[in-house]
């Protein structure tokens, strides 16, 4: 596109633009002469060095900072109106602070993919469908066609209420409907309207269950922060199968009255098509729905709708905090403890402190909820800064599932499988109940392992062993994606005595083939739900509620409601005994609670077996003879004892390169960065240290960690460290990234 010419006058007029470039700072260009000037949070299209990048609008009529002349002018306004809410650009920017990254980055990060290419983008729209008076008319007497009066009758169905149906669903419910609702047009008995795509209407068919007093307390609480505009962060600690999603419904109910809207995040896709049932079932709302699984020509939809205002509710993955929505009353965040809320690239935010910001932003309450809450939010209930909103019995007649430990020192180490588990699978598969069976791994074997020399199959590119899947035969790397053929000797020794050691998913789901031939068995996990569809189909399956073994990884462990599921066994989870993770044992015992937590959620009580090699370990003991509460304690209390978060703060510094020696040699800059501008300031940099992981893709990868017990010394720290690194000459083929709040495994 060739630069639009324009030559300063005492009128040009400059805006600052944020772009998509790891620089911590905006950019001027000049308005054209022949345009209005776009407002603030609108997309323009400009030239930066040989690109054309999409750049946000930061500020307009401003001073330039650069001599008028070298300035060039943007080549195109995008948006008629601004795609940014303030709200939204107000989030930007603190988040721009607190992360340390640059805005242009960060407002970019925001946008739904379509959005950040340079280019003009309009809402799809699709025709909406609604009974006429002479359609109604027509609807009452007999038709020849077959078609037309399923569709007459179909529509006739939702009554006089004055939302029109979607071509989308008459065509899934009626097939090949098409011609019929145009000729049906023609004749006046529909009317046709264009509605723009992204909201989904819901109506409202199941009634609000009569709540518990715990239930009715923590909605009271909820309603008395919302009607009052009032921030307020609500814990909703209510152990699984409590009533949480119940009492969101009726709160969302509540702020809907109101006429405000509502945020609601989940964790994963995985939870999503359950959930989303439920929503649509149970409010008289414009949903919409933003999530991984969508396409990004809708997800572009559903924002520029919630920007138009024609959305009430979104419920989304991480992503969706920054749907743009004004008049937010409430957000939700389900399962708050769960790690899926941490971005782990780009800008590494957390979308639960993140969404408590929105709230701020929002003057209006925020509710997290979770049987088993992460400890930051315990510690800050603690302080009295989040209210703890207790649930302690199941809703209706479910009962709390029994536990049981099963010791695996006495079980051969050839079989994943227990007797006391195989019996009791027996047991409760006999009585026409659902059994799950989890295990963190997928894959067939994780290992494959020499019998004479203990050699095994390793990654080229990674610090880690490639996974045996047996349904390829081959081994594959789980972190590049890797492949290989399956050896037929040691690459050491060259025995032909190679073993598959461990156990994954498919290994686990073959062993159940062999004791209950009869019996469907139904594998979720990441290979198996890879074509779309496919986790809904069995999801589906498992609903019916016919007797059947469930084995699967996290997918299947959280959030689910399967009601026929009566017995829980947890394959192994000892790995958390041993991670150098300090958060692994708060995860491990979330992962129990909540795994146990989909056994008898019906009638039938129900029952979790635990297989571990440390029946005895007494975090474990803790957590299952004194219920996740007092487990939680136990750990924040040696978290404040040895100083871990959330009793001070910690940032990492991530670094890879294609040879150790430029990622010491780069760290070590990094650290006499440090050195110079933060000596006098009470923050530790304790490294460099090769990544737990320390080769991946090939890369050589180091970490460091700041450490301080003050949030605000860790911003400065930070920021002046920032400042200093500008000033070094990074290789290329050198990747870096900062993680404030980190929380896992780099
Ligand atoms: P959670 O979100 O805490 O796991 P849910 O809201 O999914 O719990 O509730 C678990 C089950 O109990 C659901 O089937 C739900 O319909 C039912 N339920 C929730 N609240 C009540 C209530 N007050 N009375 C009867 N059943 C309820
Ligand atoms: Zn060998
Ligand atoms: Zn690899």
């Amino acid at each position: 596109m060739p630069e639009i010419k324009h030559s300063v006058t005492t009128t040009t007029r400059y805006l600052r633009i944020a772009v998509d470039v790891p620089l911590y700072r905006c950019f001027d260009y000049v308005l054209p002469s022949n345009c209005d000037m776009p407002a603030t949070g609108s997309r323009v299209q400009v030239r930066f060095g040989a690109r054309q990048l999409t750049g946000i609008v930061i500020e307009t009529d401003c001073q330039p900072s650069i001599a008028p002349n070298k300035i060039r002018a943007i080549d195109a306004i995008l948006d008629d109106h601004a795609v940014f809410t303030p709200i939204l650009y107000d989030l930007a920017l603190r988040m721009a602070d607190y992360y340390h990254q640059p805005l242009g980055v960060v407002c970019h990060t925001f946008l739904p993919s379509k959005l950040r290419q340079p280019k003009t983008i309009a809402q799809t729209v699709t025709p909406h469908y609604q009974l006429t008076h002479i359609g109604r008319e027509a609807a009452d007497q007999p038709q020849k066609s077959t078609k037309q009066t399923a569709v007459l009758q179909w529509l006739k169905s939702f009554g006089t209420t004055d939302s029109a149906i979607s071509r989308v669903d008459c065509l899934e419910h009626i097939p090949g409907c098409g011609s019929t609702l145009n000729a049906m047009v023609k004749k006046g008995w529909l009317a046709e309207t264009h509605v723009p795509q992204g909201g989904i209407q819901a109506q409202k068919t199941a009634p609000a269950k009569n709540l518990n007093d715990e239930q009715q307390a923590a909605l009271d609480a909820i309603k008395s922060a919302s009607m009052n505009k009032r921030h307020t962060t609500l814990l909703l600690d209510g152990i699984t199968g409590s009533g949480k999603t119940e009492v969101y419904l009726q709160a969302i109910d509540q702020v809907l009255q109101q006429g405000r809207r509502v945020l609601v995040l989940v964790p994963e896709i995985g939870l999503t098509p359950q959930i989303t049932q439920r929503f649509l079932s149970r409010l008289n709302a414009r949903i919409g729905m933003l999530h991984s699984g969508r396409t990004d020509i809708t997800r572009a939809d559903t924002w520029l709708a919630a920007r138009a205002g024609q959305i009430d509710v979104v419920i989304g993955t991480r992503s969706a905090l920054f749907a743009p929505m004004e008049n937010i009353g409430l957000l939700i965040v389900d399962e708050e403890h769960d790690a899926a809320y941490k971005q782990q690239d780009g800008i590494r935010y957390h979308a639960r402190d993140m969404a408590i910001l929105v709230a701020k932003l929002h003057h209006c309450p925020i509710v997290l909820g979770s049987a088993t809450p992460s400890l930051e939010s315990l510690a800050n209930a603690k302080r009295g800064r989040y209210q703890q909103l207790r649930l302690t019995k199941r809703a209706g007649i479910a009962k709390p599932p029994t536990m049981q430990v099963v010791d695996m020192k006495d079980v051969s180490y050839k079989s994943a499988l227990s007797p006391p588990l195989l019996k009791q699978m027996r047991e409760h598969i006999d009585a026409g109940q659902q059994v799950l069976l989890f295990l963190n791994r997928r894959g067939y074997a994780p290992t494959l392992y020499c019998h004479q020399c203990s050699w095994a199959m390793e990654c080229s590119n990674c610090s880690a062993h490639l996974v045996y899947h047996q349904k390829d035969g081959r081994m594959w790397c789980h972190h590049c994606g890797l492949q290989a053929e399956r050896p037929k000797s040691c690459d050491n020794c060259h025995s032909e005595e190679l073993i598959e050691l461990g156990f994954g998913t498919q290994r686990i789901e073959q062993d159940i083939t062999q004791h209950f031939s009869d019996t469907p068995i139904l594998r979720i996990d990441r290979d198996s739900v890879r074509k779309k569809g496919e986790l809904e189909r069995l999801l589906a399956e498992i609903q019916q509620g016919k007797p059947a073994i469930l084995v699967g990884t996290q997918m299947l462990a959280k959030g689910h409601h399967f009601p026929n599921v009566s017995l829980v066994g947890v394959l192994s989870i000892d790995h958390g005994f041993y991670s150098s993770d300090f958060r692994a044992l708060e995860r491990m015992g979330q992962l129990i609670v909540q795994v146990a937590g989909r056994a008898g959620r019906g009638e039938v009580p129900g029952k979790m077996l635990l297989q571990t090699h440390q029946p005895h370990n007494t975090d474990l003991q803790t957590l299952l003879k004194t219920g996740y509460a007092t487990f939680a304690d136990k750990l924040l209390a040696e978290r404040e004892s040895a100083l871990l978060p959330p009793y001070s703060f910690h940032a990492l510094i991530q670094l890879e390169a294609k040879t150790a020696e430029m990622a010491e040699t780069v760290m070590i800059k990094f650290l006499h960065a440090w050195q110079r501008v933060n000596a006098n300031l009470d923050a530790a940099f304790l490294g460099p240290i090769p990544a737990p992981m320390p080769r991946r893709a090939g890369m050589q990868r180091y970490e460091a960690l700041i450490q301080t017990g003050n949030r605000g010394v860790l911003r400065q720290a930070l920021a002046q460290w920032l400042e200093e690194v500008q000033q070094i000459n990074l290789p290329s083929q050198l990747f870096w990234a900062l993680d404030v709040d980190p929380t896992g495994h780099y």
